[in-house]
């Protein structure tokens, strides 16, 4: 008799995944940021090869914004960017490690090393967002574009204005329920606390912006 595959709601399936790896919610902080330096990195990968590209330390950082009124966290980088391809094929397959992938093709010089083992970690944000917005604009690309999803039921990509190059990521982060707050997620000090607990190492400047009562 033929093999029959398993049928499995993704959703709560990729519920079940990242609510088991990760123990505290406070990580996707982490996660999201360690893919912004990574992203930076490439850039100054490239410009090691490249002569046309020079790495100006000064134009490569990672943005932390929190806009409480609209209940928005945006974590925002110069890194490499994301190509429509790129977004498809990153940000739509679940637990393909991109990271480990470009750690093998490179084997790590200088000790610029690439965190991330997982394939995970950018779907960590959906442990405190319902909603996740990625724009994206790829280095040597005009276009830029917009990745939308409410979890693990699909996306939507469509083209979007983005001045320059680099990848912004907002959360929608998700309402109070009876048992659960989020707000900590908005509040400037638990964010700057959140980042020297686990993202202390990373090399760029790290800026932050909150906004709203
Ligand atoms: P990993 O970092 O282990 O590859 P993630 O789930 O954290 O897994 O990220 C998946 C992939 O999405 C990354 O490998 C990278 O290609 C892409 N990606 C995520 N965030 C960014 C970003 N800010 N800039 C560019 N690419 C990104
Ligand atoms: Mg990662």
């Amino acid at each position: 008799m033929a093999k029959k595959q398993f049928k499995a709601e993704s959703k709560r399936l990729l519920e079940m995944m990242i609510n088991s790896i990760y123990s505290q919610r406070e990580v996707f902080l982490r996660e999201l940021i360690s893919n912004a330096s990574d992203a930076i990195d490439k850039i100054y990968y490239k410009a090691l090869t490249d002569d046309a590209l020079s790495f100006d330390q000064d134009s490569y950082y990672i943005k932390v914004s929190a806009d409480k009124e609209n209940r928005t966290l945006t974590i925002t980088d110069t890194g490499i960017g994301m190509t429509k391809e790129d977004l498809e094929n990153n940000l739509g397959i679940i637990a393909k490690s991109g990271s480990l992938a470009f750690k093998n093709e490179n084997e790590l010089k200088d000790g610029h090393d690439i965190i991330g083992q997982f394939g995970v970690g950018f779907y960590a944000a959906f442990m405190v967002a319902d909603v996740v917005t990625v724009t994206s604009k790829a280095l040597g690309s005009d276009e830029a574009y917009k990745w939308e999803s409410q979890g693990a039921d699909g996306y939507t990509i469509v083209p979007q204005e983005k001045a320059s190059v680099g990848t912004e990521i907002m959360l929608k982060i998700k309402e109070n329920t009876e048992d659960e707050s989020y707000d900590e997620f908005l509040e400037e000090y638990r964010l700057k606390a959140i980042i020297k607990k686990y993202s202390d190492f990373i090399r760029y400047p790290i800026k932050m912006d909150v906004t709203g009562q």
